[in-house]
């Protein structure tokens, strides 16, 4: 019999993988092309498959080309005829309902075209994303993130985009879905997909004011992991989708994709993962737009104050610089929403005169010349927070101590979990990744209330 060590190695692990094998073969049938010098593997990724380079790879090169007839959307699906007669009814907030009607049916079809594509993945749920949390375990790790109230948001439209849109949409189509098998689980476990994988094409400069692209699914591009700190980018071109490397690329390194400038929060809440709180140059915290109002409410000391600051709140929402589920967020070098912040300290900070003044030139005099966006930006860095007016920083050191005072576990607790030795690999992958989104947005929040103290 022979021993572990007689037996002849394999050389890649893409070999034993036949999902992995159908997919490249499709590839090739659908002019998907791929470089000679990067490969697909579950081994030496960050997460699940991933993409690494099997040779160094300068800057410019495209790791591999993805032609337009090759994305996954509602417009080369199957169900592309009665998607587009029922376009009308289809209509949503989300605007993915098309795309999931297309990948309900693609996902189940046995002899779909996209099939070796879409069977490379075979649970959903084992992306983990907070949707499919119990609710308990979303408030106990995750309360004064901001995630909880998102997911219940996520759960709620799911629910009424299926019964509302999608149950009478199939019903009418019975050659193309059967609710039996189209299920609303199906359905939130395609929702999470299309969180985790899907693509938005940007929209050019002289399309701003129009509506975003809906999303598509981009075979391979989706195979990348991501990292704040990514080494290839996705470039839209008439013909094609090109992943691009951005800068040098050594053999055996991983090639990631950016998914976006995304805080941790986020990328929990639409991908199930994180990164390290300290390596995640995009992360930030928001501040609630209504902390900032109790903050200036909390101060005022006679029923005149308070009725100024109603005025000017109700200014600033006119204006929209605010409203009542708006955010102020803060990266780590400060304030990524200066206009709003800006704005809104200015308004509840000034006079009872300067407000009338205000009001009475329906905002700045031309010539006010501190509130061009560059200084704003400045003012608000954590540079220039140190040099605010004090009754700036009390309002803000307050509004960002409301902040703090919603999450359930304080700072330093977290703080230790995460340095005492031994005790983060205790924690459970859920237990480990609420703890890097909870002490990031605090780190940030600590770092502000310490600068404007
Ligand atoms: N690894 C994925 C797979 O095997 O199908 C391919 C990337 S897919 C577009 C996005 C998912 O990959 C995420 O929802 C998450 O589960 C995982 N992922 C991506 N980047 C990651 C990272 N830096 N750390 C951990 N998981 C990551």
């Amino acid at each position: 019999m022979a021993t572990e060590a007689k037996r002849p190695k394999r050389e890649s692990s893409e070999e034993d993988d036949q999902p992995l094998q159908n997919f490249l073969l499709w590839c090739d049938k659908v002019n998907l092309t791929l470089s000679n010098k990067v490969y697909l593997s579950k081994e030496g990724t960050v997460a699940e498959y991933g993409m690494l380079a099997k040779d160094d790879i300068e800057e410019g090169h495209v790791l591999f080309s993805i032609p337009r007839q090759a994305l996954l959307h509602q417009g080369t699906s199957k169900t592309k005829k009665v998607l587009e007669e029922g376009k009308e009814c289809l209509e949503s907030s989300s605007g993915w309902v098309p795309l999931l009607l297309a990948l309900m049916y693609e996902y189940t079809c046995p002899d779909s075209h996209w099939r070796p594509y879409l069977s490379l993945w075979t649970d959903f749920k084992k992306l983990d994303h907070p949707m499919f949390w119990s609710k308990e375990e979303r408030e106990r790790l995750l309360k004064g993130t901001g995630i909880p109230e998102a997911v219940d948001t996520d759960l709620t439209n799911i629910q009424t985009e299926y019964n509302d849109t999608v149950l009478p949409f199939m019903r009418s189509h019975p050659e193309l879905w059967d609710p039996e098998r189209h299920t609303v689980e199906l359905y939130q476990c395609l929702v999470a997909f299309v969180m985790a994988y899907s693509f938005q094409e940007p929209l050019e400069d002289d399309e701003e004011d129009e509506d975003p692209n809906p999303p598509m699914m981009v075979p391979m591009a989706d195979m990348l992991n991501h990292v704040s700190n990514h080494n290839a980018n996705l470039e839209y071109t008439p013909d094609n989708l090109k992943m691009v490397a951005v800068r040098q690329i050594k053999k055996g390194e991983e090639i990631f994709n950016t998914y976006g400038q995304m805080a941790n929060w986020q990328l929990l809440h639409m991908y199930g993962f994180t990164e390290p709180f300290s390596t995640n140059s995009n992360d930030a915290a928001d501040i609630q737009m209504s902390s900032l109002y109790k903050a200036a409410v909390q101060v005022t000391q006679s029923e005149a104050e308070h009725r100024l600051v109603v005025e000017k709140w109700s200014v600033l929402c006119e204006m929209e610089m605010v409203g009542e589920k708006g955010v102020f967020v803060f990266g780590k070098n400060g304030s990524l929403t200066d206009t709003e912040l800006y704005t809104s300290l200015k308004v509840l900070c000034m006079s009872k005169e300067d407000f009338k003044e205000f009001q009475e030139n329906e905002g700045w005099e031309e010539d006010d010349g501190d509130d061009d966006e560059s200084k704003m930006a400045e003012a608000l860095s954590f540079e220039g927070l140190p040099a605010l007016a004090p009754q700036w920083k009390r309002l803000l050191h307050a509004a960002a101590g409301f902040t703090m005072n919603q999450f359930s576990q304080d700072m330093e607790s977290d703080r230790r979990l995460l340095e005492e030795p031994g005790s983060l690999a205790k924690l459970g992958p859920r237990e480990s990744k609420a703890l890097h989104v909870r002490l990031g947005q605090k780190s940030i929040l600590h770092d502000l209330q310490q600068l404007i103290q």
